[in-house]
């Protein structure tokens, strides 16, 4: 089985002071073993500040990047630009890139080709709006969109699926472990209907979507929960409880 995934996602929040206060955090935690595989999301301004400060056990994430390598592309980073300083994650399809920034499927799949072929891991993020819930369509959603991801995957040793209901995120409002635990296994089974059997036995799918130290375990402990991606508490002490879910 693959080691349980936790990444934190910093959005764009914090500064040096305080963003080098978790960093100290769980640089100090990570004297221990970590249990857990741990990839921190900076804000792409912080992404050498966080892979020089961080504890190299702990890998860091871009929150985004563009679909291909340079040019005219005015304010955008690159995945060559994320390698370059020594950062081996993009965070993909989050949904505030979805329906804050309006980024479609099909940019979200050409990204995903052009930061695997670049060699960089992309955590992949997918999940319903609370409308499509209650429409009872999310499943038709979250398929739809695990399929362009799909399409775009050569290698799925490189990729993390992260399952984050639209409505969970930043609320306080997080699904209930049944909840989470029946979309992965659905996740699981259409990956292994339309991938292979071997994947879908390793991918790791992740669940986000206010996730805390005091609802961590609970979520850890379902079958096809393999990990988190962390909001709000990953900027907290609380994180280290989160990495330890599994333990
Ligand atoms: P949250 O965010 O934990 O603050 O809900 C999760 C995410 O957006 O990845």
């Amino acid at each position: 089985m693959s080691l349980f995934f936790v990444g934190g996602n910093w959005k764009m929040n914090g500064n040096k002071e305080s963003l080098g206060g978790i960093i100290s955090t769980l640089n100090t935690a990570s004297l221990l073993v970590l249990p857990s595989e741990v990839v921190c999301g900076a804000p792409s301004i912080y992404l050498d500040f966080a892979r020089s400060s961080l504890d190299l056990r702990i890998g860091v994430a871009a929150q985004n990047c563009y679909k291909v390598a340079k040019g005219a592309f005015t304010g955008e980073i690159s995945p060559a630009m994320i390698k370059d300083c020594g950062v081996d994650w993009v965070i993909l399809g989050h949904s505030e890139r979805r329906h804050v920034f309006g980024e479609s499927d099909e940019l979200i799949g050409q990204k995903v080709a052009h930061a695997l072929e670049s060699d960089l891991g992309v955590i992949a993020c997918i999940g319903e709006k609370l409308e499509e819930r209650e429409a009872g369509t999310t499943e038709e959603v979250v398929y739809a969109q695990t399929q362009v991801i799909a399409e775009n995957v050569k290698d799925w040793g490189k990729v993390v699926l992260a399952y984050e209901p639209v409505w969970a995120i930043g609320t306080g409002k997080t699904a209930t472990p049944e909840q989470a635990q029946e979309v992965h296994e659905k996740l699981r089974a259409w990956i292994r209907a339309n991938v292979s059997d071997d994947v879908a036995n390793s991918v790791r799918i992740i669940y986000g979507g206010s996730v805390t130290g005091a609802n961590c375990r609970e979520l850890a402990s379902q079958d096809d929960v393999d990990g988190f991606l962390v909001g709000g508490a990953s900027l907290k002490p609380e994180f280290v409880d989160i990495i330890n879910a599994r333990k």
